[in-house]
């Protein structure tokens, strides 16, 4: 029997996480970036932004004409929003495995939205964070909230 040998380690993956308006209101920007590195993860950039209309239209272009997008979007226009691109191995799935379901009444206890979030009535759009969903998806995202990286 022979041990197949360790796959060479393959290039770092990135995603893009943000906490989303109800967040950085609530003080939680700190317990996200925590959460990402106790987890292992690396923080390659983070700063604090304004979304704008033209920048929500691109981020969320797969939801529009849907019935939650406008009022998804008012949200987000709502107040700062803390973006962050985590890095390491498997960060994508990673990181949604920490967030938890989009719903946060569904999403499991020790999960950012199952811990933190709940139902206030406002449908699922205040759920804390988003995590990009695939690596298309992370590179499209990091290129619109970080032009510069
Ligand atoms: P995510 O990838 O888990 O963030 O979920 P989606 O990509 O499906 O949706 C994007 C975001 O839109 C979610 O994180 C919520 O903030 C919001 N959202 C999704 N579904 C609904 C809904 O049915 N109603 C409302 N009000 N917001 C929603
Ligand atoms: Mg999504």
């Amino acid at each position: 029997n022979t041990v197949p040998a360790e796959p060479t380690t393959p290039a770092a993956e990135r995603t893009l996480v943000l906490v989303k308006p109800d967040g950085v209101r609530r003080g939680l920007s700190g317990e996200v970036l925590r959460r990402i590195e106790a987890k292992g993860y690396t923080l390659a950039a983070v700063e604090l932004k304004s979304a704008t209309p033209e920048l929500l239209a691109e981020h969320y272009a797969e939801h529009a004409g849907k019935p939650f997008y406008g009022p998804l979007v008012e949200f987000m226009l709502s107040g700062p929003i803390l973006a962050v691109v985590a890095e390491g191995q498997g960060v994508i799935a990673g990181f949604r495995s920490l967030a938890g379901a989009t719903n946060p009444t569904e999403a499991a206890p020790g999960t950012i939205r199952g811990d933190l979030a709940r139902d206030w009535g406002l449908k699922v759009q205040q759920n804390l964070v988003h995590g990009s969903d695939s690596v298309e998806s992370a590179e499209r995202e990091i290129a619109l909230w970080f032009p510069h990286l």
